[in-house]
């Protein structure tokens, strides 16, 4: 089974190929919502959070208070590695889980959908990184125009990323998704070809 690692910024336009592979057939592991899963209420990173950062890190309904720990890990460093920490571990058994599932079920590829692969050493996991490119002017203009985020925010998260260049070095395909969403598709759906050969559109 060949594991694809699939990276991209903010707003350059990876859940929407991951979508894409998806409409492909490819299994595919979505790290963000592994994450938000992760410290969902009555999980076992919401107990290791409580019991790290104290139960009033946790709403009176039992959720993760988001905003609180936002200000946390805002001002604290410390606690912004126990947190990731805490998460990390979870995706990462999360995606173990995953893989041996599709290998299971002889699944000729699979799809591991990580904002920051690279940033968080994951790329050694995969046989392959797909990276989908875009400037950073357009990642500010797709992500303001996506969430109405502000364009401070938006900058402040690119500027925690890897650059996009220094991520092309780790990558074995770059999509280019500057231009029409048809044409990176089209090209996407090459890659697969590549790599399904003849079970690709079964
Ligand atoms: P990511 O998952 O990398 O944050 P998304 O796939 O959500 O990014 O794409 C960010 C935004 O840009 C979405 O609103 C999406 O519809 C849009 N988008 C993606 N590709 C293109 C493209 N080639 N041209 C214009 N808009 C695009």
């Amino acid at each position: 089974m060949i594991v694809i690692g699939l990276t991209g910024g903010i707003a350059s336009g990876k859940s929407t190929v991951a979508a894409e592979l998806r409409k492909l057939g490819l299994p595919v592991f979505d790290a963000d919502e592994a994450s938000r899963q992760a410290v969902a209420a009555g999980s076992e990173g919401l107990a290791m959070v409580r019991q790290t950062f104290g139960s009033e890190y946790l709403t009176a309904t039992g959720d993760l208070d988001r905003e609180k720990v936002a200000a946390l890990v805002f001002r604290d460093a410390q606690a912004l590695r126990q947190l990731e920490a805490i998460v990390h571990q979870i995706v990462l058994a999360q995606a173990e889980n995953f893989l041996q599932e599709c290998r299971k079920q002889g699944c000729p590829a699979a799809v591991l959908d990580v904002p920051l692969l690279i940033e968080c050493g994951w790329h050694k996991k995969v046989d392959v990184v797909w990276l989908v490119a875009v400037s950073v002017q357009e990642q500010i203009r797709r992500a303001m125009l996506r969430s109405g985020m502000a364009e401070a925010d938006v900058k402040r998260r690119i500027a925690a990323q890897m650059p996009l260049e220094d991520k092309k070095a780790y990558a074995g395909v770059v999509f280019d998704n500057s231009g029409e969403l048809q044409d990176t598709l089209a090209a996407v759906r090459q890659e697969v070809k590549k790599i399904l050969g003849e079970d690709f559109g079964r």
